[in-house]
């Protein structure tokens, strides 16, 4: 099964953006992975210097990977807390890389409406619902956190119950968080209308193109070549099977799934009218929308990781995480019982070893990189795209000396230690809900593995 998002699309959006490559070619750019990443990366140099000569290579069409199938949370999430980026970097840094994240949302909204994208944009920040005393204390110490690094009620604010069940009539709702530097979109319709809008100015994409060797200087495929300047990984959850990037990155996977178009009455039972994005305290990741044709698109994780960092298509599906998705959809929303679920689906998102997303060019060999995004890559990639055409245009800017350029995650662990180490917290963070359920103290254990993974 498609993804809902891949199903709702216009057909002038799916249709081929290029042939396969066959034979040799050259570029002053190549990229490898037509996702956000790669694609904003080529949007980006194609705008500030026109007449460059930009390739993408992509293994399957524009848009396969996350980017294609995300929640559609178009949000201002860095995967590493402002803490972590101070103690890498400093503080002045570190606010400054939120600061950006924050100005990311607003630029993709702004490119969408000059460009006449209709991505399905809403901006109506994120909510984060306390349904139990732990979780609304956590909210709590989430809220003062950011006051200690300067950011005011107009960035992040706490809300009572009611105005939080105003916004999201969840079950057990007691109070919130809110940012309102959320977006909720239709993410397919932005990674195709950028990869579009690549080729309308000038760049070249090769669909069904795997890549298997990337070397200073130029790529292989197993029907031909591309030298360039400057090479481009923007793979994500699909690095490990690049040779000489296995512990790179290790794919976990987040599945998802959506219901039919709901009617009035349920709506006005749930809320969510600014159609702002959800989630809720619980360890294991929940996240969800109300999309523009009034579904709920409701994802988490909780798929196991797959041994020697294994990305295939039968890993998309996963029976019984799609139920439990239903678990809690209806928990949250009992209104939503009786209805249909008509799409499920998933794919493989990039978690690097220390958490911390990361974008860079090694100026002697050229060979650039964006990713890492664990969840929160709709945002981050638009600001990796944007620094790599900076970087790559050998332009000093703002967002070139951010924290998060250059950085250099470690490698994960061989196998087995990375196979048990992943699945053991992944098991871990899972049940620290149920812990938490039935003894009303905070899982420690989930601390101990949060700090393990991140
Ligand atoms: C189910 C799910 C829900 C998510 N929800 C959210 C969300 O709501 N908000 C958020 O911010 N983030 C979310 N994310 C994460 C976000 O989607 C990703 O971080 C982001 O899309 C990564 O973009 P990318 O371009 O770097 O990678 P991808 O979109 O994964 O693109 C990589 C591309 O590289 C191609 N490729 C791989 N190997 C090769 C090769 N050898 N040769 C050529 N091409 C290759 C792949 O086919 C793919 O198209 C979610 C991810 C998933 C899976």
């Amino acid at each position: 099964m498609t993804s809902l998002w891949w199903d709702t699309l216009p057909e002038h959006l799916t249709a081929p953006l290029g042939e396969p490559l066959d034979g040799d070619e050259s570029a002053d750019v190549v990229i490898v992975g037509a996702g956000y990443t790669g694609l904003w990366t080529a949007y980006y140099l194609l705008t500030t210097q026109p007449g460059i000569r930009v390739t993408l290579l992509e293994a399957e069409h524009a848009g396969f990977g996350a980017s294609g199938r995300n929640g559609g949370w178009c949000s201002a999430l860095f995967p590493a807390s402002v803490a972590k980026v101070a103690a890498m970097s400093d503080r002045d840094s570190a606010v400054r890389l939120q600061r950006a994240m924050h100005r990311a949302v607003d630029d993709i909204g702004a490119v969408a409406e000059s460009e006449g994208w209709d991505i399905h944009w809403a901006k109506g920040g994120t909510l984060v619902a306390a349904r139990t005393p732990l979780q609304w204390e956590r909210a709590q110490d989430e809220i003062a956190e950011w006051r200690r690094w300067g950011f005011g009620e107009e960035d992040y604010r706490l809300l009572g119950a009611d105005e939080a069940r105003q916004l999201l009539n969840a079950t057990d709702v007691i109070g919130a968080t809110y940012t309102p530097h959320c977006a909720a979109i239709h993410p397919a319709r932005l990674v195709r209308h950028l990869a579009r809008a690549v080729v309308e100015r000038g760049g070249i994409i090769h669909e069904h193109s795997p890549v298997t060797e990337l070397r200073p200087g130029f790529v292989r495929t197993a029907h031909g070549r591309v030298r360039a300047q400057h090479v481009v990984r923007a793979t994500e959850g699909y690095t490990p099977r690049l040779p000489g990037y296995q512990r790179a990155i290790v794919p976990v996977y987040s599945l998802m799934i959506a219901t039919e178009p709901l009617g009035k009455d349920v709506w006005d039972s749930i809320g969510l009218a600014s159609r702002p994005t959800f989630s809720d305290g619980r360890h294991l990741i929940v996240y969800g929308q109300r999309t523009a044709d009034d579904r709920l698109a409701f994802g988490g994780r909780g798929a196991p990781y797959h041994w020697g960092s294994g990305v295939l298509p039968d890993f998309d599906r996963e029976p019984a995480v799609f139920a439990d998705l239903w678990r809690n959809l209806v928990d949250l929303f009992p209104a939503v019982s009786g209805h249909v679920v008509t799409h499920s689906w998933g794919g493989p998102l990039g978690i690097p070893r220390d958490w911390c997303a990361s974008v860079g060019l090694d100026p002697v060999t050229r060979m650039a990189w964006g990713g890492g995004y664990v969840g929160d890559g709709v945002g981050t990639s638009h600001l990796a795209g944007r620094t790599l055409a900076d970087l790559i245009g050998g332009r000093e800017t703002e967002i070139t000396s951010l924290p998060w350029v250059g950085h250099l995650s470690p490698d994960w662990e061989p196998e087995p230690l990375r196979w048990l180490g992943v699945n053991v917290g992944l098991r871990v963070m899972g049940s620290a809900d149920d812990v938490e359920a039935r003894t009303g103290r905070p899982a420690l254990r989930a601390r101990v593995f949060s700090r393990f993974l991140g």
